[in-house]
């Protein structure tokens, strides 16, 4: 049998946007993933659904498996044919015992290749708005070991090495502008008071960046003369990479990632309760504001598996004036009924179409490259017939696929205009309970920020899924907690279930929702400072 390749790969500091391209394609193709803690949980996702994923590190000393197992695990598995990924935080030659990884590959005649990643020393620093060079401040940087116990069991058994002991700190005082330190948290006394001692000014500037480029990142700043008491306030624990020198000024004017005034849905966590096929949409937009979501489906969509109906009307299609499209899921399943019948977009050449709301009127150009010829501003039935293009219907007729339970306005109104109308259901709405412990855990904690629903039905099965009906122990739940609604209809229901939407989006889609979170949290933010006068607007306020 073949042997196969051990690939040491760079996972990045954490943000998955920062794992490299040829990381990536191997990611996709090894049979075996090994991980730790400090690559991102969600590059897994890119991984064979067949993979072995194995996973090497927890944070406490007794769970965290030791080097020699980790280099055995890999090695059986690539002597058994097996390509192997190992996915190491950073860059795998930065710390973190690459090298020695790819050493017992050698020794065993296991092939194995490197990929470089970008390393928390420098892109740690970078998401705090600190740069580790300046042409005005620092011509140079260094990156040392801090050498520290706790960050030693974290990766595996990791125990002072002869390079370790050699530290010479009047060379690392003075050897370069910028010192940035890994595994540095538990030894910053030591750091603080040696670096002063061997001639760095006491107002030298440091900061700490923990968690860096995750959303969880949290930064505290300082000098070498009180960093050492500002950390234990805040309470910071690693993994952070530790930054002295004079560019930790420069964070004043270029913090961006953790700008509260940029971003203001920095580090909040959102919990997002639409159906899964959706709830990526959200959860996209809300990540790249700087948001941590928190995915609860409370519903999810399940076709109907009768397509007799849907069929038969797309076949005869041309009978239909108007056709409706209520959701982006009714675009997608009348999309993949016209592919199983082998028909195209040519089946609308003679109807009308009508999308209700942008997010609909998107799908039907993706999936279909139809433009629709009517869209109404508010994806309400209200806006709809009040917008409607043509204000006699008499005997159109007008088809609409859509849900099985959906609110009985628009075919209503659309009857006393004149018009006959077809509904065809073609999915319903289920109750997906999947991740509601995790959720409760977290309200109880008051580690959630804010709520976002996007229907009346999400409101509903979330109410559900997390008090079972219960409106006293739902309003204990969500005390503190933002609810946000999609619009009016939605906010009632929320209100009839016991929740207190404070925030309704003036545009009923899940942009409006997005900058209505925006909008709120700002203020939000900016009262905070208000009440912390004096505050460092940085730092953790212990
Ligand atoms: N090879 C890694 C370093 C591994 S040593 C790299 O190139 O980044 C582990 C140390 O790296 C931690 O103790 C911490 O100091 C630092 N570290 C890793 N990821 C980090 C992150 N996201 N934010 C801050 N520090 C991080």
């Amino acid at each position: 049998m073949n042997i196969g390749t051990v690939y040491l790969i760079g996972a990045g500091p954490g943000d998955p946007g920062l794992l490299t391209l040829r990381g990536l394609e191997i990611l996709q193709k090894a049979d075996v993933v090994v991980y730790d803690r400090l690559a991102h949980p969600s590059l897994l996702q890119y991984a064979r659904p067949d993979a072995e994923r194995l996973y090497v590190g927890k944070a406490s000393a007794l769970h965290s498996v030791k080097q020699e197992d980790i280099n055995a695990i890999i090695l059986s598995r690539a002597k058994a044919g097996k390509s192997v990924a190992r996915l190491k935080g950073g860059d795998p030659f930065v710390f973190g015992r690459g090298g020695e990884e790819a050493e017992e590959c050698r020794d065993a005649g296991v092939p194995f290749e490197i990929v470089p990643g970008v390393t928390s020393s420098i892109a740690a620093p970078a998401y705090a708005g600190i740069p580790v060079t300046h042409r005005d401040a620092a011509s140079s940087f260094a990156v040392i070991t801090g050498h520290e116990r706790d960050d030693a069991r974290e990766s595996g058994t990791r125990i002072a090495g002869v390079a370790e002991q050699r530290r010479d700190w009047s060379k690392i005082a003075n050897g370069a502008d910028t010192l940035l330190f890994l595994m540095g948290v538990e030894a910053l006394p030591e750091i603080a008071a040696r670096l002063q001692e061997f001639g760095r000014a006491p107002e030298t500037p440091v900061a700490l960046v923990q968690w860096g480029t995750w959303s969880k990142q949290k930064v505290v700043t300082g000098t070498l003369a009180d960093i050492v008491e500002i950390v234990k306030r805040s309470g910071l624990t690693p993994p952070a990479v530790c930054v002295v020198g004079e560019v930790v000024k420069l964070r004043e004017r270029l913090r961006w990632f953790d700008n509260p005034q940029t971003r203001p849905l920095f580090g909040k966590k959102i919990v997002v309760t639409r159906a899964r096929a959706q709830a990526s949409a959200l959860s996209d937009a809300l990540r790249s504001r700087g948001a941590e979501p928190i995915e609860m489906p409370s519903i999810k969509i399940e076709r109907i598996q009768d397509t007799e109906a849907i069929d038969k009307a797309l076949r005869f299609l041309t009978k239909y004036d108007w056709i409706v499209f209520t959701s982006a899921n009714a675009v997608a399943i009348v999309a993949d009924r016209i592919d199983a019948l082998r028909k195209d977009s040519r089946l609308f050449g003679g109807t009308r179409v009508a999308a209700i709301g942008p997010a609909t009127a998107e799908a039907l150009k993706q999936r279909l490259n139809v433009t629709a010829d009517f869209v109404p501003t508010e994806a309400v039935a209200e806006a709809v017939i009040a917008q409607w293009p043509f204000p006699d219907m008499t005997d159109r007729r007008v088809l609409i696929p859509r849900a099985k339970e959906a609110r009985e306005l628009l075919p209503e109104k659309l009857r006393e205009m004149g018009a006959e109308i077809e509904i065809i259901p073609v999915y319903e709405t289920i109750m997906d309970d999947s991740g509601k412990e995790a959720v409760i855990e977290m309200l109880k904690n008051g580690e959630i920020d804010a709520i976002t629903l996007a229907s009346s039905s999400t409101a509903q099965n979330f109410a559900h899924a997390i008090s079972g009906g219960d409106a006293g122990r739902l309003q204990e739940l969500m005390k503190g907690v933002l609810v946000a609604a999609i619009g009016p209809v939605t906010a009632k229901t929320a209100r009839e279930l016991g929740m207190t939407p404070q925030l309704v989006s003036v545009e009923h889609t899940i942009p409006g929702l997005i900058a209505a979170l925006e909008a709120h949290f700002r203020v939000a933010n900016a009262i905070t400072e208000l009440e912390l006068p004096g505050a460092q607007t940085d730092d953790l306020r212990a």
